[in-house]
């Protein structure tokens, strides 16, 4: 099973549909500072049902609405969706495509859906832990924490990866 897209609209940088496609392996994300590349990695932490401000960047929910800039007008809704390819069938679920989403209203409290239907947070963040994707397990590593993890002693270094390992 592996992350086949990453759909975003009106998510911090990406007022416009966005929809950036990846291979099974390695995907590398390049572009100049403050270009958007670590707001695609917040986006798959806010879909997969985040709600801490230091994972997302973000002090209030709303802050992950599109503010505004380049003469446009604020987005009041967003949308980020994971789609997996799971035509292996070694995913959790019985379906040949996995799709997690996460909407957002100004204001709003927020809506969780899995291939479409509206589920609860807890849900979706129970089905994302079992594919490895969830707080807690290493799944993503912030910037900052590579330096952190790269000077860390040998054992710490042994636990994280073992962790992450399952
Ligand atoms: P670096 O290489 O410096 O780490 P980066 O390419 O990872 O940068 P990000 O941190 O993802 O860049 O993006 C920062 C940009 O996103 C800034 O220009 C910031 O203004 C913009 N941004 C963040 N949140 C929002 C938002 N809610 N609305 C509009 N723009 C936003």
């Amino acid at each position: 099973m592996h992350l086949r897209a990453i759909k975003l609209r009106g998510f911090k940088s990406f007022p416009d549909p966005v929809e950036v496609r990846l291979e099974p392996g390695v995907a590398v994300v390049v572009g100049p500072n403050g270009s958007g590349k670590s707001n695609v990695a917040d986006a798959i932490v806010w879909a997969a049902g985040s709600l801490a401000p230091s994972e997302l960047r973000a002090e209030k929910p709303d802050d992950v609405l599109f503010a505004g800039g380049g003469g446009r007008a604020a987005e009041d809704f967003c949308e980020v969706e994971l789609l997996f390819d799971n035509a292996d069938g070694d995913g959790p679920l019985p379906y040949s495509e996995l799709s997690v989403a996460r909407r957002l209203h100004r204001g709003g409290e927020g809506q969780y859906l899995l291939n479409r239907t509206s589920v609860r947070r807890i849900d979706l963040v129970e089905l994302l832990a079992d594919l490895g994707l969830g707080g807690g397990m290493h799944s993503i590593i912030g910037q900052g924490r590579v330096e952190e993890i790269l000077a860390s002693k040998a054992d710490q270094r042994r636990e994280l990866l073992e962790e992450a390992a399952g």
